[in-house]
């Protein structure tokens, strides 16, 4: 159920493991959050590991860290592998920091992140500036992350994942899910289908799963796009074929597109009862722009060609839920990602894949429901 890009993973890796699929996408096919995305690939998830460790401790911290730095290498192996066109391009990502005191944080985030194993380059504020063009107080740097074009990387994958066999149908909202004896009946408008299991790759709780709306937190999240900028204008800006994002909360991200425009976006706000769609983007733009400005001066000139904003749902310790729920037989469930759908969306493929070919791991654990004590 949804056929953004979690629905078109999922259901790629069961029908080339052989397991009769079909996807029921409501609208279109990744026109989601799926198409709003600026589908940076990141290796690090948005809760830095010290934060982690703090929660969870050092050994579930490190696996959720490894977990997420797998997705990440398999989405881009499966991408390379299938010949999916979508302006996948490796890239660094550089995480800096806005103040003195945020500095002095992160520089114990990388330690703790090299001392866990993970590759971790510390940078100085003038080799921030040399490689972004921000003047900052340090940065850690990750190689081998990636950008891509999400919304014909989701198209792609299904192509692959209907050319292994499973049944993609758009315009077919789910409106009912009932348990049969050994499955479920899943009814749209225009028919029913039967089915061992449902996997509901919605992004989040939509209204059917009323009773786990208050297991997330929606934010409404900005992009802007500027003009695309001529090579003299790029080299003004300083910012090099690095993604970088910065320790502010809610944060800020940027990344050069293949037609040499900006993407800036970040600046989430938790959507309160009764807010607008659209409602605070005049000024969520702005905000964004005015920031970005500051931190690399010379954009000052350049337009802003397009902005939108999209949804997302954050749960309590900021890592998705994978897997079933006990008041939902016979579904499981990959939502909530937060700003990591992209990586925790290829993980969601993966761990389902194995629930159904009865592979028992703790992996399995550390995404649960069972984790956080709610309804
Ligand atoms: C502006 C923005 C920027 C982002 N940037 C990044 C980023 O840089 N990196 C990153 O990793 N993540 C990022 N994210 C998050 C990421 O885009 C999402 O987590 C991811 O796209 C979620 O994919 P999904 O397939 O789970 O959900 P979606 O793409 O939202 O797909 C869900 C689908 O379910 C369908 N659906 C809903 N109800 C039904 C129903 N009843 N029956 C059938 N179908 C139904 C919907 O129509 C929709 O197509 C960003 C998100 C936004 C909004």
């Amino acid at each position: 159920m949804g056929g953004g890009i979690t629905g078109a993973l999922v259901a790629h890796a069961f029908a080339t493991a052989g397991i009769s699929t079909t996807v029921l996408e409501a609208a279109a096919v990744g026109r989601g959050s799926t198409a709003a995305s600026s589908a940076l690939l990141l290796k690090e998830p948005d809760l830095e590991l010290t934060q982690l460790t703090n929660r969870y401790g050092v050994r579930r911290s490190r696996r959720i860290w490894e977990l997420s730095h797998q997705s990440v290498d398999q989405l881009i192996a499966l991408l390379k592998r299938r010949r999916i066109r979508c302006d996948l391009k490796m890239r660094d990502a550089v995480y800096y920091a806005t103040t003195a005191q945020a500095a002095e944080r992160l520089r114990q985030e990388h330690e703790l992140r090299a001392r866990l194993g993970f590759e971790s380059e510390w940078l100085g504020p003038v080799r921030l500036r040399r490689l972004t063009g921000i003047t900052g107080h340090g940065a850690v740097l990750t190689k081998a992350s990636a950008q891509f074009d999400p919304y014909r990387a989701c198209v792609g994958i299904l192509r692959a994942a209907s050319a292994a066999g499973a049944h993609v149908f758009e315009r077919s909202e789910v409106r009912r899910i009932e348990k049969t004896p050994d499955g479920v009946c899943i009814s749209t408008r225009h028919g029913t289908l039967h089915a061992d299991r449902v996997v509901i790759a919605t992004g989040y709780a939509t209204p059917r799963f009323r009773p786990l709306a208050g297991r997330f937190r929606m934010y409404r999240t900005y992009v802007l796009a500027t003009e695309p900028l001529d090579i003299g204008q790029r080299d003004d800006v300083g910012l090099s074929d690095v993604m970088v994002w910065d320790t502010e909360r809610p944060y800020h991200y940027a990344r050069w597109t293949p037609d040499h425009r900006l993407l800036l976006g970040g600046g989430d706000r938790l959507v309160k009862p009764g807010q607008q769609r659209g409602q605070h983007s005049g000024t969520a733009a702005r905000d964004l722009r005015a920031y970005f400005d500051a931190q690399l001066p010379a954009l000052a000139t350049v337009r802003t060609e397009r902005v939108w904003e999209g949804l997302f749902a954050v749960t309590a310790d900021s890592l998705p839920y994978i897997g079933p729920h006990r008041r939902y037989p016979r579904h499981w469930f990959a939502l909530g990602y937060g700003g990591n759908g992209m990586t925790f969306g290829s993980l969601a493929a993966r761990l389902l894949l194995e629930r159904w070919q009865g592979v028992k791991s703790r992996d399995h654990a550390l995404f649960e429901f069972a984790r956080l004590r709610r309804p």
